[in-house]
């Protein structure tokens, strides 16, 4: 327990999704003398092998300057379990199923309709957690929102607006300290999972370029999805794309343009 919480009987907790943003937030409060009990963070399983080093790196420095280490969440069974084998329980959804001859397993991928991901594998599981330490240690929670989103801003503290820190002084902040997110934002507009169907075209081809192990996964995992749950919107990656459609195209226009 820190001097602060001590004082105001509050414990002062940070959600951290591991992004310039959050980060930044994270050093500076560090670097302000801020209080700081603990740092909640949600494990997709599905994030680039560039965020988790990025997060190991702030985990030692976390515990170097405060003590304390991230704690890290993450659904028991995690994104492939729920995308492929979570059994169905609500009669509607088995009987809209069984009639299209839809397996009533698996959620299949992601859609703008159904992001069974944020809530399942990030939200439900910061907000259970964070609502425990609001309840049971009265916890003020702090949430890394740059000033230029300032509209996402809810019932919370936000440090970065508080001092009118934009997204983009947010990871000239993270840069400055010497977390480079190995190169994440140089190449990527967003450093989430890197299977996310949501990614836009360009995201997608430069996933393939400079991941192609991860870009081999994600094949994968859309012609899994495809056997699994058919042309529909669950076995549909992107509308009207296919993984190996997105294959034939990006490799069509680096034969085009002789690279
Ligand atoms: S980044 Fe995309 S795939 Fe990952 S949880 Fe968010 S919406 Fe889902």
């Amino acid at each position: 327990m820190t001097t602060k919480q001590q004082n105001t009987g509050s414990l002062h907790a940070i959600s951290l999704s591991g992004g310039k943003d959050s980060t930044a937030m994270v050093l500076l409060m560090i670097e302000r003398g801020m209080p700081i009990d603990c740092v909640i963070s949600a494990d997709t399983g599905m994030e680039f092998p560039e965020m988790y080093a990025h997060l190991k790196k702030l985990d030692d420095h976390l515990f170097r300057e405060r003590g304390i280490h991230i704690t890290t969440l993450r659904h028991p069974r995690g994104f492939e379990w729920l995308m492929f084998e979570e059994k169905k329980q609500k009669p509607r959804s088995l009987e809209n199923r069984a009639r299209l001859g839809i397996t009533p397993y698996g959620n299949g991928w992601p859609g703008i309709r159904v992001r069974w991901c944020t809530g399942e594998l990030k939200t439900h599981l910061i907000n259970k957690e964070v609502n425990r330490l609001k309840q049971e240690k009265n916890a003020i929670h702090y949430v890394g929102i740059a000033a230029d989103e300032a509209w996402r801003c809810k019932n919370d503290r936000y440090p970065l607006v508080e001092w009118g820190i934009t997204e983009a002084q947010a990871l000239r902040i993270c840069y400055d300290r010497g977390f480079d997110f190995g190169g994440l934002y140089e190449i990527y507009h967003r450093a989430s999972c890197w299977c996310c169907p949501f990614q836009r075209m360009d995201e997608l081809r430069k996933l393939r370029q400079h991941h192609p192990e991860l870009w081999t996964r994600l094949m994968e995992l859309d012609n899994r999805a495809r056997q699994q749950f058919g042309p529909g919107p669950l076995g549909q990656f992107k509308s009207n794309w296919s993984v190996a459609r997105l294959e034939e195209r990006f490799a069509g226009e680096e034969r085009a343009s002789g690279t």
